[in-house]
This record gives C-alpha cells, sequence and structure tokens, in this order.
C-alpha cells in the first residue's frame, strides 16, 4: 500500500472530479491520504473531507507560511479549537516561504514557533514547508526542544548537506514528491544517499505535478509515478516502496 503524506484534495480545483480521484486512489492501493491545511479558510473543507472518509482521508491543522500576513495572530486563534475539534495527526503545514514574500520574515517566525509550541502541546508531529529559507528554519529548531519533535520536512528538493542536517535532529523525515521525477532536478542523486527509511512520499497535488503530466493539475494518483522513480533509484520493487515508505509514516502521524 501506498500513502499519499501531502495532498490539497479537499481544494476547489477538485470539484468536479474528488470521489473519482478517491476512487482512483484506492484502487491504485493509495489507501490513505493526509491533508494539509492552509489557512481558516480551508479547514472546514479540511475537517469535511477527513469526516465524509474516515480511514481514507486524515485532517491537519495549521497556518501556511504562505498565509501569515498582518492577521496571523486572529487566524491562528481561528485554528487552535480545531486542535480538539477535529482530532487532526498533524500540524501542517508550517513553516516559512522566503520565495513568494520574504517582507513577512518577522511575522512568519512568529507563527512558525507559535505552531511549534502546539505540536508540544498536543504531543503532534509537524508538516513544514521550506522554501528558501531551510537556514532560517534550523535556526528556530535550533532554538525550540527539537529533541521532542518529530514530523516530516514536505517536499524536501535541497541538498544533501541540508538532508544530512535534518535527519540529524532525530526525529525528522524527508517528504518526496513529484519534484524527484523531474529531468535535471539532481534530486535522485540526493536521496540515493539517504536510506528509503527516512522517506515519506507525496504529492503536494494540485501542484508540483510528477513527468510525464508536468503542466497539468496533479493529483493523489498520481503518486504512483513518484513511487516507480523511487524503486528505480533504491533498486528495489514499487512494492517494497510502497511498504517501506508507508511504514515510515505510519509512524511518524500514528496512523
Ligand atoms: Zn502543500
Amino acid at each position: 500500500m501506498f500513502i499519499d503524506t501531502h495532498t490539497h484534495i479537499y481544494l476547489q480545483d477538485f470539484e468536479e472530479d474528488r470521489l473519482q480521484i478517491i476512487d482512483e486512489c484506492l484502487n491504485n492501493k493509495i489507501n490513505k491520504l493526509l491533508l494539509p491545511n492552509i489557512d481558516s479558510s480551508t479547514i472546514k473543507d479540511v475537517v469535511k473531507l477527513s469526516k465524509d472518509y474516515i480511514g481514507v482521508c486524515f485532517p491537519m491543522v495549521g497556518l501556511h507560511p504562505c498565509s501569515v500576513k498582518n492577521d496571523y495572530e486572529n487566524q491562528l486563534a481561528m485554528l487552535k479549537p480545531y486542535l480538539e475539534k477535529c482530532n487532526p495527526v498533524a500540524i501542517g503545514e508550517i513553516g516559512m516561504d522566503l520565495y513568494w514574500d520574504s517582507s513577512t520574515l518577522e511575522i512568519q517566525k512568529e507563527a512558525f514557533i507559535q505552531q511549534i509550541k502546539w505540536a508540544e502541546e498536543y504531543n503532534l508531529p509537524i508538516v513544514i514547508h521550506a522554501r528558501e529559507s531551510y537556514n532560517e528554519i534550523f535556526q528556530i529548531l535550533d532554538q525550540v526542544n527539537s529533541a521532542n519533535l518529530k514530523g516530516v520536512f514536505h517536499c524536501f528538493s535541497s541538498d544533501l548537506k541540508d538532508a544530512e542536517r535534518i535527519l540529524e535532529y532525530g526525529g525528522f523525515k524527508l517528504g518526496i514528491g513529484g519534484v524527484v521525477t523531474f529531468k535535471n532536478s539532481g534530486l535522485d542523486k540526493v536521496i540515493k544517499e539517504i536510506s528509503i527509511e527516512n522517506i515519506v512520499l507525496e504529492t503536494d497535488a494540485p501542484y508540483l505535478t510528477p513527468t510525464p503530466h508536468r503542466g497539468k493539475r496533479n493529483k493523489s494518483s498520481y503518486l504512483t509515478l513518484i513511487a516507480d522513480k523511487l524503486s528505480d533509484i533504491y533498486e528495489i520493487s514499487i512494492d517494497e516502496i510502497g511498504k517501506i515508505t508507508s511504514n515510515n509514516a505510519a509512524k511518524i502521524f500514528d496512523i
């Protein structure tokens, strides 16, 4: 079996064919879909889908770094009650994105730290979005008591040095998605040096569509394309890739 540890299938992009895609997933042994939240405008849809598909769709609660604006304290206050209401499997997605907007650096830090505290309070893993911000995130993880933290660096696409630094924390896995299928991404060479015990699979649908569907909308059923690429990289069967990465995900998210 396979687990898509990061899919935004609750978004409007899937209004027309969401149920069909979930069927496609189940028919391809993609049995579990983890739903990272974005902000207060999406949380109800995350929760609803998780209730409609108990045991298949699992909610996360968090404020995405690109949604951290001046009203972020309000956003956090609106989201926090869901930690009790919907039994999330993780705090996510959270982190820092200095690619889209670096003017919010300071408040992104604040929001990230506050949500790490939620993770500690509720004993939950964190799903980290890091874009042009690895050093800033490492600084924060070094400040907080990261020994007790666990989670996933979602859409990992940096170099071996960053990968090794992440794994040194002890509780983190690398979320690998469509980027690994891109020609010239170089990510295949990086993860070949990393044990598969440190990897979980994800699509980040509707974004980051794997080859050969690049340029089109991504969907969770394409997870098998990513697993197939990993099967080439690690030279083990796709079933084995599914088994090991699902086991890794099950341990992190307690599912
Ligand atoms: Zn995402």
